[in-house]
């Protein structure tokens, strides 16, 4: 049954959502990416559905697709929520309104890329563009190793890597290449030199929707780290009475970017911070991301080097193309039936704890 919520395409996930946001009454707005058209000639939106008192002093914002091609994942859990009656009613008596938001970037979901139309990492972009942005001396020295003329990397390439690995250390490479980098606008992780659409469009959605709430709590949801199936619970505020009460509603398996056992590097410039910032004035403000894993890191890395040397090359097989294309998105949305289940049921989980949490006090 849990097949039903996830789409197989952008257009198709969009379409789900939307007929989902219309049976449950909710309010819905466009936010059309004029970067568009998509793989299949549709337009590229955002779509926000909300549900519940528009007046609400609680708030749970629901976000997919902050990168690309993850969206499946969080589409699909959207959806589940909107066809998860005893949650929506829940959320109904406790005073909360849900804010869906379908697509955060419409052009990499719908393209296949973790990036937007601009190759802009939107997790990398939520910076401060009047001041210097931070610079990343490893991402330097990897870049062409990490992108290399020929694909697939010969065992030179891996050399050089596993060179660089032993010299400057695990978390060098680590953050060298997942830190973000402000330097190199066809390589990985790029955070942009400007805002985004995306960034923008976030930032008027929750500055309009967060007003005058008391508590607003969000799950942004991604994927392609950690053990396959596995939702790690990743906390990104520095406040530390914030990260007990994410501790007391999520558990203790809530694991904040700079403990040692995440799977994440402790990144600036992401989304958190329209949050932060655009709903300055809300009291309360909890923030989790759901980091869903997929594939090997070794596999997802690969595969997203080799998008990335895609889009850098000019003529390419097209049978070889589709077979990176394809091993592209079974690293960020494994196609199977008892993967879903486990995203969903996880997801519910969460869900229900933010319920909970914002129905307290
Ligand atoms: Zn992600």
């Amino acid at each position: 049954m849990f097949q039903a919520y996830f789409g197989v395409s952008y257009a198709d996930a969009r379409a789900r959502f939307i007929a989902a946001a219309h049976k449950q009454g909710c309010s819905l707005r466009s936010y059309v990416n004029t970067a568009g058209p998509g793989i299949d000639g549709e337009d590229l939106s955002t779509d926000v559905a909300y549900y519940g008192d528009a007046q609400a002093r609680a708030l749970l914002v629901l976000t997919s697709a902050m990168h690309g091609e993850e969206g499946y994942c969080g589409s699909g859990c959207q959806v589940a929520l909107l066809n998860d009656q005893p949650l929506l009613d829940r959320a109904r008596d406790h005073g909360i309104g849900l804010l869906f938001i379908h697509a955060l970037n419409p052009y990499g979901f719908s393209w296949g890329h973790r990036t937007n139309e601009d190759n802009i990492d939107l997790n990398r972009n939520f910076l401060d563009f009047s001041q210097t942005l931070p610079d990343n001396p490893h991402y330097r020295t990897l870049h062409s190793l990490l992108l290399p003329a020929t694909w697939p990397p010969g065992p030179d390439n891996a050399a050089a890597i596993k060179e660089f690995i032993d010299t400057e250390g695990e978390q060098a490479y680590r953050e060298g290449v997942m830190l973000g980098q402000y330097s190199h606008a066809q390589g990985l992780f790029y955070g942009g030199h400007t805002p985004s659409w995306s960034n923008l469009n976030l930032r008027g959605i929750l500055a309009s929707y967060g007003k005058n709430r008391e508590r607003i709590a969000w799950i942004d949801y991604h994927t392609g780290l950690g053990p396959y199936g596995h939702a790690e619970k990743v906390f990104v505020q520095k406040d530390p009475a914030a990260y007990d009460r994410a501790k007391s509603w999520w558990g203790a398996d809530v694991v904040s970017v700079v403990d040692p056992d995440s799977s994440t590097v402790d990144i600036g410039g992401t989304g958190l911070r329209a949050l932060l910032e655009e709903c300055a004035d809300v009291p309360e403000l909890t923030f989790m991301a759901l980091e869903y894993g997929t594939v090997p890191m070794d596999d997802v890395f690969m595969a997203l080097r080799g998008d990335r040397w895609l889009a850098v090359q000019g003529a390419v097989d097209p049978g070889r193309r589709k077979a990176m294309k394809v091993a592209h998105k079974a690293a960020f949305y494994p196609d199977h039936d008892d993967w879903r289940g486990a995203v969903i049921g996880q997801s519910r989980v969460s869900l229900l704890q933010a319920i909970n949490g914002l129905s307290a006090g």
